[in-house]
């Protein structure tokens, strides 16, 4: 099987239980869209999306009483709980003493130097990461953030930065102003010894978080947080996502991954695991292929492609499922399937490995192929 190019080596760090970096595998996490003041169908919602594969949690922290709550949501959850922050340091402060795994701080809205500082210690303290969540929408104001940049570890590369004062000329670009921000917070959190560090650099152009991520990930050892901000509903948003983290991945950038979707967030983890699977990075469960369908065809595929689709999120083997709209070429289209149906007219070929195995009733299909594959062995 190819594999993609040499992931990079990551500093890694640890999210509750959760490596995220080094030789981890890429993590697939969510965020949840309830009111986090509502502690139960926030629980409610975070175990289904446990249930789906989801392996960090993400919770908005919009206020206090939110802030508050995340601790009782911690002690009802199982997988790894981030505090996301905006704006107000006390809010991050709560959280980390509500026993939160992780804080996401935004440095285009949480600017003041010594609430980062104060931030810093509290994690330190706590032995929990911080993500810094440098994104396109919320940038800090050009020169609101050079004071500290002579701290940086990664001095040398900051010096090849377009200073604050150069903005103005034109050739400093909206990623050199991502990678700025990330770097300043860096450093702001270096000073401190603090290094359990991951990084995001989200923004809903492909090709500028693209750049903003190589850019990072030649300067930082850090593990990477990847996604494509705001990226739409569940079909053009996993697309937007799949372009760009694909991109990623496959150059071996990226550590763990959202994608944002407009849409439920158990359609998120599943589109996560659908990107690394892709990219042969994650086995998790039945990976499908099916047939476009054409002329040639004995079967509504559109719907049988789909009615296979949602029995398939019910298992967890790791095997290759073919959906073949026809008897006379589906099995050897799919001869590298595990397991695979072609429909005939009023019937439907169950094979494996292009192999005929069981010929049954149309109305017996779908159940005849789920037998097979809870036979296969699973991959992994
Ligand atoms: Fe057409 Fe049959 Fe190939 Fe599907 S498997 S695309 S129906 S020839």
């Amino acid at each position: 099987m190819m594999t993609v190019n040499q992931r990079r080596v990551t500093k890694p760090v640890y999210v509750g239980g959760v490596k995220v970096g080094g030789d981890a595998d890429v993590t697939v996490q969510s965020m949840t869209k309830t009111d986090t003041r509502d502690v139960k169908a926030t629980v409610r919602q975070i175990h289904e999306l446990e249930e789906a594969g989801c392996e960090i949690i993400r919770s908005a922290v919009p206020d206090m009483e939110a802030a508050q709550a995340m601790a009782e949501i911690k002690k009802q959850i199982s997988i790894p709980l981030i505090a996301d922050i905006h704006f107000h340091y006390q809010l991050a402060l709560e959280c980390a003493a509500g026993g939160v795994d992780c804080l996401r701080l935004n440095p285009g809205n949480l600017r003041n130097e010594d609430q980062v500082r104060e931030v810093v210690a509290s994690a330190k303290e706590r032995n929990i990461p911080i993500r810094i969540g440098v994104n396109f929408g919320s940038l800090p104001p050009v020169g609101g953030i050079g004071r500290t940049r002579g701290f940086s570890r990664h001095m040398d590369l900051v010096n090849r930065l377009p200073k604050a004062g150069e903005a103005q000329s034109g050739d400093y670009s909206v990623v050199d102003h991502m990678v700025a921000t990330a770097l300043w917070e860096i450093s702001l959190l270096e000073q401190q010894d603090f290094e359990q560090i991951k990084i995001s650099m989200k923004a809903f152009d492909v090709p500028t978080t693209v750049e903003a991520y190589r850019r990072l990930s030649e300067m930082v050892p850090y593990p990477l947080h990847l996604g494509i901000t705001e990226a739409g509903t569940a079909k053009s948003g996993s697309i937007r996502t799949a372009v760009g983290l694909g991109v990623l991945l496959y150059e071996g950038i990226g550590d763990t991954i959202r994608v944002s979707l407009s849409d439920d967030s158990v359609e998120e983890v599943i589109a996560g695991y659908e990107i690394l699977k892709s990219l042969n990075l994650r086995d998790k469960g039945a990976v499908m292929v099916a047939c476009p369908s054409c002329g040639r065809a004995d079967v509504d595929i559109r719907k049988l492609a789909n009615d296979v689709d949602a029995l398939l999120r019910g298992t967890d083997r790791n095997v290759k499922v073919a959906v073949m709209g026809c008897e006379v070429n589906g099995p050897g289209e799919a001869k590298d399937a595990d397991v695979g149906i072609a429909a005939g007219a009023g019937r439907a070929i169950i094979f494996r490995k292009g192999e005929k195995v069981r010929v049954v009733p149309e109305a017996e299909m779908l159940t005849a192929l789920m037998e097979e594959i809870e036979k296969t062995p699973s991959k992994a």
